[in-house]
């Protein structure tokens, strides 16, 4: 372990008062906006006593409030114990809603086998640490180039029954991407963690966008209207508007770059479990695409630019109006009609050819990377597709 991570793992055993006594920090293992995570040995490990005990080590300082407290005590969850835990040290720039809601959520979700639970989580002054049985995964960046079809599917099939568990409680994750999934081949299944984002559906704030109406094609009611923007390299103007007096539209957008969703884009203010369906589209693409990552944009609009070359213009305003937006774009290299995804999965991956297991893959990326959210498959629509149920070899 090198020498500046033990400096950092001491600095949280020093300033978090009795953490040392309970856990041994054996390594930092992730470090993201939001939280640094580090794998530690849990010191009060009984190998004898196989669940875990949800109860007792939820002492005083345990986050939730006490009515929720009593519901968990004596609740087997049927885990095991296992010797070593991720403890998530929130970063304290972190809303405390955002941390109370990843933990609300996670406690909603604690029946889900494939999602990561939570054993417990401490407080101490403004700093939180949850703890979560530590799971043994493999870095994508490494495993994405080995996948044959078959690995593709059993990683597939074990994020698509995660998604499926968490849609059924009407939760969306909102961040679905390789390293929120820790997926073991050996094992041949993952589990979902990092609820930072995720929220319960029709949570939003704001009125119902125009795609829950049925009519929203011919509704010519523009609420905004998206600019496209010119590659700076060929040193055209920005075509944004300057004095855009039109208020603007608030719509969740989190998420991470690549793997939003065209309806979060559009700022759909009526965001359904749908959205990581399309995320779960752009972790397939890679895949057979072999790119990590597939798309690389700098901003909203520049995403845009990366979905209207491959959808082409005509389908892209369609995916718009939907939303109540207008997608314009004087970009040369942007056609109207786009591709099919066999062409660019052929393009991407350099090959002639697809296989007919790839064909099939394919066929299932384009029913996740459907832009329209109600035509796009669900989680358990995707489990019963013929990828799944009827693979060719
Ligand atoms: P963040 O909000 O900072 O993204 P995550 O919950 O996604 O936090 O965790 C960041 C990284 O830490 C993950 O990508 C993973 O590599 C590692 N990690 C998180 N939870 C676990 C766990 N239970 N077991 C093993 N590794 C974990
Ligand atoms: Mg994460």
């Amino acid at each position: 372990v090198d020498e500046s991570v033990r400096e950092d793992m001491r600095k949280l055993e020093d300033t978090f008062p009795g953490i040392s006594d309970r856990f041994r920090l054996v390594n930092r293992i992730g470090e993201g906006t939001f939280s640094t995570v580090y794998k530690a040995e849990d010191l009060h490990y009984d190998a004898h006593q196989n669940d875990w005990d949800i109860s007792t080590s939820a002492q005083d300082n345990y986050t939730e409030p006490p009515s929720k407290r009593r519901r968990v005590q004596g609740e087997p969850t049927g885990r095991k114990k296992t010797k070593f835990v991720a403890l998530k040290k929130i970063y304290v720039t972190s809303s405390p809603l955002r941390i109370q809601n990843e933990l609300e959520l996670l406690h909603d979700l604690r029946g889900c086998g494939s999602v990561c639970p939570l054993i417990t989580a401490f407080r101490y002054q403004d700093q939180v640490v949850a703890v979560l049985p530590y799971f043994p995964h493999t870095d994508f960046r490494i495993q994405y180039r080995t996948f044959m079809v078959a690995d593709m599917r059993h990683y597939l099939r074990s994020l698509m029954t995660a998604l499926n568990s968490v849609h059924e409680h009407d939760i969306l994750h909102r961040d679905i991407k390789p390293t929120n999934f820790l997926y073991n081949p050996d094992l041949k299944e993952g589990v979902l963690v990092d609820f930072g984002l995720a929220e319960r559906q029709g949570s939003e704030y704001s009125s119902p966008c125009l795609c829950t109406h049925q009519s929203y094609v011919r509704r010519s009611r523009i609420l905004s209207s998206y600019y496209s923007k010119n590659p700076p390299s060929t040193g055209f103007s920005a075509g944004y508007p300057k004095n855009d007096s039109r208020p603007s539209r608030r719509a969740n957008r989190a998420g991470t770059r690549g793997f939003r969703a065209p309806e979060v884009l559009f700022k759909c203010t009526s965001q359904t479990t749908k959205i990581d369906m399309w995320s779960v589209g752009v972790i397939l693409l890679t895949l057979l695409g072999r790119r990590f990552p597939f798309f690389n944009s700098a901003d909203d609009i520049d995403a845009m630019i990366e979905m209207s070359s491959i959808f082409g213009t005509r389908r892209m305003k369609t995916a718009a109006a939907m939303h109540g937006q207008i997608f314009e774009t004087n970009i040369p290299t942007i056609g109207e009609k786009g591709y099919s995804w066999e062409k660019l999965v052929k393009w991407s991956s350099c090959v002639e050819d697809l296989t007919e297991s790839e064909q099939q893959a394919t066929r299932l990326l384009s029913g996740l990377m459907e832009l329209d959210p109600s035509k796009r498959l669900s989680a358990a629509d995707a489990l019963q597709h013929e990828f799944f149920t009827d693979p060719v070899h």
